[in-house]
């Protein structure tokens, strides 16, 4: 009540310079990646939905990934507008280097500790100003970010088929209820494909284009529920994914990376995360860490070595403490195997971002996005300023830009221009709006009064 009082007493101070008529209500917005989605996996596959997106919204040519091109990692950079270093999920598995103990992926989708490291993601940065919001499966939905739950959660359990299309279809029958029986504002949708077939198969496979096109058919489906639940001027939809894919490249036709040939473990190291592609990280026993870096920098010509202190800045990684004291990437296709040779994977990711082989696709449409629209390329991080801006939500401090954007909005949509997160700190309207948003539905109208003139 309080609040609301107080907003009311900002609101009476306003309204002489701020009309009635700029009053605004945001369409809703639904986030759906696929998993593993190459940039360019569109190009050699028969896909008239996602073609057809291209004339009725916005393309762009390709997006990258965060440094470490993996499922949770990436996934959290694009749900929270930070880079790796900041959000703290620098890995797909859950460890501890101190114990040992490594957690599957499956099993950290449920494990706060792993996730909630001081970073908001937009579900809770959406329902703290009034939104209701929702994860389908999504990395990261799952847990409790300071003690707060997203509104509502679906967990994608171990052994879960991925590649069931009867099920692609009724998960968006459910999404769309969500929106137009439940009235939720935001949710984000997760599919585990093509990144398994991506995986199994190699991405340069008949099985991986038959996988685009199913894709390409629910997306149609996706299409077709929007109408038929009278959503069409109502939703905004971003379509985009966490990595690509590239051919795993074996022996005999090159010098597969084998760790143990050039080092011992035993002797060496505490703990290690390797065998997961081409990132992984090693933490010396003491006082061996110059034995380790010597050891593996010049070991093989695929592979590069860094010290945590030696890590390129524009990685965004060296500034977490879970980033282990050496830091392992091997060049595009090469595995790093510790021990012995045990990856059957015929694709993977998780090399540099870089390399067009890990860049992600990118689509958006809706009331808001402009049609027949090809934008630049852009960083992933700049999701999160964009999905906030859709929603009219008041982003948390965060890496992305909204410059890379906004482009791609039609100049009559009425948004609101979020206030900087430096701007919001010093401006009472602003802290009136944050008093305010907890408690009063009045929020959402309200905030069209607070909007920065940025
Ligand atoms: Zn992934």
């Amino acid at each position: 009540m309080k609040s609301e009082l107080l907003l009311v007493l900002v609101l009476s101070l306003c309204v002489s310079s701020k009309p009635l008529s700029k009053k605004k209500t945001y369409n809703k917005l639904l986030l759906i990646s696929f998993d593993g989605f190459r940039w360019d996996y569109d190009q050699d596959a028969d896909t008239p939905n996602l073609d057809a997106l291209v004339k009725e919204g916005v393309k762009a040519k390709y997006i990258n990934p965060p440094a470490i091109t993996m499922t949770s990692p990436s996934h959290f950079t694009t749900i929270t507008g930070r880079w790796i270093q900041d959000h703290g999920v620098v890995h797909n598995l859950m460890f501890n280097s101190s114990t040992g103990v490594i957690v599957p992926h499956k099993r950290t989708l449920t494990k706060s500790e792993w996730w909630d490291n001081g970073v908001l993601p937009l579900w809770i940065t959406a329902q703290n100003q009034g939104l209701k919001t929702a994860s389908f499966f999504y990395p990261g939905g799952g847990v409790n970010y300071s003690g707060q739950a997203v509104d509502r959660s679906l967990v994608e359990s171990n052994g879960h088929p991925d590649d069931n299309e009867t099920e692609w279809r009724q998960n968006i029958d459910t999404v769309m209820r969500w929106y137009s029986e439940e009235d939720f504002h935001f949710v984000a949708l997760y599919y585990g494909e093509p990144d398994n077939v991506g995986h199994a198969k190699g991405p340069e496979t008949p099985e991986r284009r038959k996988i685009i096109e199913q894709i390409d058919r629910v997306i149609g489906y996706l299409r077709e529920a929007i109408e038929k639940n009278g959503l069409t001027d109502r939703l905004n939809v971003i379509i985009t994914s966490d990595h690509g894919m590239t051919t795993v490249k074996k022996s005999p036709e090159v010098n597969e990376i084998r760790l143990a040939n050039y080092m011992s473990f035993f002797n060496l190291s505490e703990f290690e995360l390797l065998d997961y592609g081409g990132f992984g990280m090693i933490t010396p026993k003491e006082g061996k860490e110059q034995e380790i870096y010597d050891a593996l920098k010049n070991a093989h010509p695929n592979l590069r070595v860094y010290k945590k202190e030696e890590i390129p800045g524009q990685f965004h990684i060296a500034k977490n403490q879970r980033i282990q004291p050496i830091v392992l990437f091997a060049d595009l296709g090469f595995n790093l195997n510790s021990r012995i040779i045990l990856y059957i994977n015929k694709g993977d990711h998780g090399f540099s971002n870089h390399e067009m082989d890990m860049k992600m696709i990118f689509r958006a449409f809706g009331p808001d996005l402009r049609k027949n629209f090809l934008a630049e390329p852009f960083d992933s991080v700049s999701i999160y300023p964009l999905m906030c801006k859709l929603l009219g939500v008041t982003p948390e401090p965060n890496n992305g830009s909204f410059s890379d954007t906004t482009g791609m909005l039609l100049s009559s949509a009425p948004l609101l221009s979020p206030c900087a997160p430096s701007a919001c700190a010093s401006s009472a309207l602003c802290l009136a709006v944050a008093a305010a948003r907890s408690s009063s539905s009045l929020w959402r109208s309200a905030a069209a009064f607070f909007s920065c003139s940025a």
